[in-house]
């Protein structure tokens, strides 16, 4: 499904050059879930913005299915980003005044689905992330694990062929995390292509094939 060779990243301020990622080469098969792992500042976030088209990169190739990502701009990439790639990150960035429901309908509602099936789809979705019970409530009536299965949640909504999160779970407790990991497990189970940027071994441990970063180079995947 996704075929990167020779991935290179410099950010130029025109000061200074910094090489976030270097040479970059690796192959992901649908229905995989990776974990990206590696030092703060190794260029796993670069690597994730380029992979979900938030980001190009300044040389090699990127391949998803047929499509020649790094040859997109605008707004051809913001179209591959759409039906393509569903995101999470650390902070969940839900719609503080939105219940649970009404952020899992979002992306629909951009997909142009109609009231009565966004409605249907968005309870279906919550109920498939354990939080049916929720769907009433806003963000900030929820624990932090609960938020983060609801970012999950809207994060499949358009059906993604991949999910991409970056430390999903870098702003919860212990109980939370273990939470969000299983339902990761859980839709990877069910089929999800699933690729994670962690700087924690342990939960990269969960994933089935761990690709080691360091200086912006693959140093080890197995
Ligand atoms: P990680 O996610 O592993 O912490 P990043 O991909 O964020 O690493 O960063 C890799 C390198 O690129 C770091 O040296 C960082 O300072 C640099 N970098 C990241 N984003 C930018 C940017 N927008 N402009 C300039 N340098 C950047
Ligand atoms: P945690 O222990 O993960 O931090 P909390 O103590 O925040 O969790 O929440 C425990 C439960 O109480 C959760 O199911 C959450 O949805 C609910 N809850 C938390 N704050 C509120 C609130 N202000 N209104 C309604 N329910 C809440």
């Amino acid at each position: 499904m996704i075929k990167m060779e020779n991935i290179s990243k410099v950010y130029n301020s025109g000061v200074v050059e910094t090489k976030a990622l270097e040479q970059v080469s690796f192959e992901i098969k649908k229905g995989e879930f990776v974990a990206v792992i590696g030092r703060s500042g190794c260029g796993k976030s670069t690597l994730l913005n380029i992979l979900g088209g938030m980001d190009t990169a300044t040389e090699g190739s990127y391949l998803f299915d047929d499509i020649c990502v790094n040859q997109l701009r605008g707004s051809s990439l913001a179209q591959f980003r759409n039906k393509k790639i569903g995101f999470v990150f650390q902070g969940f960035y839900l719609v503080a005044e939105m219940s649970a429901e009404e952020n899992v309908a979002l992306p629909l509602g951009y997909a142009k689905v109609g009231k009565k099936e966004r409605k249907q789809r968005a309870l279906e979705l919550l109920k498939a992330v354990g939080l049916e019970e929720k769907a009433k409530n806003r963000p900030f009536e929820l624990s932090g694990g609960e938020q983060q299965r609801v970012a999950i949640a809207r994060a499949i909504a358009n059906e993604p062929s991949v999910l991409l999160a970056d430390e999903p779970t870098g702003n919860l407790d212990e109980e939370n995390s273990k939470m969000v990991m299983e339902l990761l497990q859980d839709l990877h189970k069910k089929g999800l292509t699933i690729i994670m940027v962690t700087h924690d071994m342990e939960l990269a441990k969960k994933a089935e094939r761990i690709i080691q970063i360091k200086d912006g180079k693959i140093i080890k995947d197995e």
